[in-house]
């Protein structure tokens, strides 16, 4: 008989999730509690472990359609020297795919057609999970649902995680990040370039993500919550490209986002038929922008698992068993970059730690160089 998955949440860990357990054999449900699919949130950074999943769930053609290749990375002072310029173009060869830039609203959208719309089930806010034999999932609209697995991707305030495990302390430094979109042809930069700029009071970021946009993503010591003052801030960073940028933003796409991780890592992810994935498992500073690309290594490694055993709960044991201790070093250098007095320490360097924190961490699973 078909087994059956119930998911919740239908961000990219729930709907990567829908995907890979469909092209299983399974009988997949994703539950989503808003009453459409989430698309606000500027741009994303994959990078290619990443892509290499979505490659693998078959998405490779489809992704290269609605993102952009990144050939190089540049590294600037607030005052526009340049500290570093990493050429990506190897990178294909070397880790199987390029660093891109997507919009979020097109990722969300390619993945919920490979899902297909039939599987969601969208206005179901999960409230109770139980457990024996099955799992059964009790919904605030009174909807009840059960399976032989629970896939909880319901984000970092994850319904699913407190159910089984209990509350989680979150660190609450007050750290913000703010983001904002503008269109490549309203300024002068290398179209196929990140780039970041490093100052003492803040940090700076931007990235093409196809058909023509880029977003750019910041943070400014003391400002949390106007606009306004971010957009002046940065526009007095003078001889770097940031003015230009900040310029060209059409303020209403500017947001914030408040970031948070966990005081202390979980020491397991899954009990019985239950199991959690992306943020609702590891949520993470975005100081290496591997949020959702951890999100999809957690669903390649449950597929693997899921493949591997018959028995669902040996399977979730194996999944965690893979991934936790993968992850948590990615989450700790996450919180690095957010240390704006290293920042000036890093501009007399001509090397931005990113790449090798990237390859030592995140491609060989090793400790990185300080
Ligand atoms: C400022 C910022 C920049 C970032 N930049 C990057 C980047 O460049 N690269 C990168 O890899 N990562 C980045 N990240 C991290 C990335 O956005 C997240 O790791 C990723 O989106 C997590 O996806 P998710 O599916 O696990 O969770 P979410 O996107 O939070 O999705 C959870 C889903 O579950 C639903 N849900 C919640 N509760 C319930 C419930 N009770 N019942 C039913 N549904 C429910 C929600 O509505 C939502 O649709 C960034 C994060 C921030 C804050």
């Amino acid at each position: 008989m078909q087994k059956r998955a119930l998911i919740c949440g239908a961000g990219i860990s729930g709907l990567s999730a829908g995907i890979c357990l469909k092209r299983l054999g399974w009988h997949v449900t994703v539950f989503e509690k808003d009453s459409e699919l989430r698309t606000a949130g500027a741009g994303l950074n994959l990078w290619p472990n990443g892509v290499r999943v979505l490659k693998s769930l078959g998405l490779g053609a489809p992704y290269a359609e609605i993102s952009c290749s990144l050939e190089r990375y540049r590294t600037y002072s607030s005052t526009g020297e340049v500290v570093a310029i990493e050429d990506l173009r190897d990178w294909p060869e070397r880790y199987g795919a390029y660093l891109s830039g997507v919009y979020r609203r097109d990722l969300s959208r390619m993945l919920l057609d490979a899902l297909g719309s039939e599987r969601i089930r969208f206005g179901h806010q999960l409230s109770e999970v139980e457990q024996d034999d099955q799992v059964v999932c009790r919904f605030t609209n009174g909807q009840v649902a059960e399976g032989d697995l629970l896939v909880g991707a319901d984000g970092i305030g994850s319904i699913v995680r407190s159910a089984v495990f209990g509350q989680q302390s979150f660190t609450a430094a007050g750290l913000v990040r703010w983001r904002g979109l503008f269109d490549l042809c309203d300024v002068d930069v290398d179209p196929l370039s990140e780039a970041e700029v490093w100052g003492e009071d803040g940090h700076f970021g931007y990235l093409p993500i196809g058909h023509g946009k880029a977003y750019w993503f910041a943070a400014a010591d003391g400002i949390t919550h106007d606009p306004k003052a971010v957009v002046a801030h940065f526009a007095a960073w003078k001889g770097s490209p940031v003015p230009g940028l900040v310029a060209a933003t059409d303020e209403a796409t500017i947001i914030r986002s408040d970031l948070h991780d966990f005081v202390e890592p979980l020491s397991h992810w899954s009990k019985g038929r239950v199991t959690i994935a992306g943020d609702a498992a590891h949520p993470m500073l975005p100081g290496m922008a591997q949020g959702a690309n951890q999100a999809l290594e957690d669903i390649a490694a449950l597929g693997t698992a899921l493949a591997a055993h018959d028995d669902v709960e040996q399977a979730l044991r194996t999944y965690e068993q893979t991934r936790m201790p993968q992850v948590a070093p990615v989450v700790r250098y996450s919180r690095s970059l957010f240390d704006f007095d290293d920042n000036h320490e890093l501009t007399k360097s001509d090397r931005n730690p990113l790449f090798d924190r990237y390859d030592r961490i995140v491609e060989r699973r090793g400790v990185p160089n300080q």
